[in-house]
């Protein structure tokens, strides 16, 4: 089982001529409500991917539309708590070039409770694995805990918070960065010179830097690989990062070795990438089979 600590977005997402000014009032030209969220995106990912995830979190006790879209993708929802504070969500304006202006309130993404962990964790075996992102609370909590009860941890620091990061790192048993967030923490510019530094910095962390269109990176120790992306005609990269965690951390859970394990979240994420939304552009197991099958 994979215990997925993340957040629960709802994104409210409306087409406008241009970004809403000062004292303007403005009617939209559509709108659309979407499940988001980093942590929900890898759920279904992880979902989709064949593992049997759990989500832990927290939404409003009114939204039970998220329970049942989880469910029907495969997610357990029985450990999300439904409380009496708003779900998290994000107001995004789309421009007419594109662009996007977002305002995002945390919610219940952020009432997390060390009791709520504590119970999670207290019935976790070992072979868990509990999986993090930074759009949740007591995150330097939730590893200790998980620790404790010899359950490893896999953390994606999105949205990158180096301070954090770096606090808990000797907590975690493999680390997930895109290549912004790798820079973020190592404090270099380029992406050449943070492959050279990163397994410098961080000798003893198993670390996988996914690199958009040029593939992923992947340190341990002295081990160190690189798998190529597959060519394709991306149209949306939205959840490129979340298919990519899913899948390769359902394919180790599967036990299979990391090169599979990355060649195959390599596939989902082309596939994801080459499709429009978030959620709804995450594909199957045997779509992935399909594609590497080609
Ligand atoms: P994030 O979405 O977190 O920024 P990346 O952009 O690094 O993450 O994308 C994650 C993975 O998705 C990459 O390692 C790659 O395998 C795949 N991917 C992303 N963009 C493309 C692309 N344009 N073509 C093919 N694969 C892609």
């Amino acid at each position: 089982t994979i215990y997925n600590f993340g957040s629960i977005n709802l994104d409210h997402l409306y087409q406008l001529d241009h970004f809403v000014r000062p004292g303007e009032t403005m009617a939209s030209n559509s709108y659309q409500c979407l499940l988001g969220g980093k942590g929900a995106n890898q759920s279904v990912a992880l979902a989709k991917a064949g593992a049997n995830v759990k989500h832990v979190g927290a939404i409003h006790h009114s939204d039970q539309a998220i329970i049942k879209q989880l469910e029907s993708l495969g997610v357990d929802t029985g450990l999300i708590a439904q409380i009496d504070v708003p779900t998290g969500h994000a107001i995004i304006q789309l421009n007419q070039e594109a662009e996007n202006s977002i305002i995002l309130y945390q919610g219940a993404n952020h009432a997390l409770t060390e009791e709520q962990i504590d119970n999670v964790l207290s019935n976790a075996s070992e072979g868990d694995w509990v999986l993090l992102q930074n759009e949740t609370n007591l995150i330097e909590y939730t590893m200790r805990k998980a620790q404790e009860y010899g359950v490893k941890v896999a953390f994606n620091p999105a949205p990158m918070d180096a301070e954090l990061t770096k606090n808990v790192l000797d907590l975690v048993d493999l680390l997930i960065v895109n290549e912004v967030e790798a820079m973020d923490l190592i404090g270099t510019s380029d992406i050449d010179s943070t492959i050279e530094a990163f397994p410098k910095a961080y000798p003893e962390l198993a670390v996988l830097m996914t690199l958009g269109k040029a593939g992923v990176c992947y340190f341990n120790g002295n081990e160190k690989l690189s798998v190529k992306a597959f060519s394709v005609k991306a149209v949306d990269t939205t959840a490129a990062g979340d298919t990519f965690i899913g899948f390769c951390l359902a394919s180790l859970m599967n036990g299979d070795d990391i090169t599979r394990s990355i060649t195959r979240a390599c596939a989902a994420s082309a596939i994801c990438v080459t499709r429009l939304g978030a959620a709804s552009s995450i594909p199957t197991q045997d779509e992935v089979t399909a594609f590497l099958a080609k």
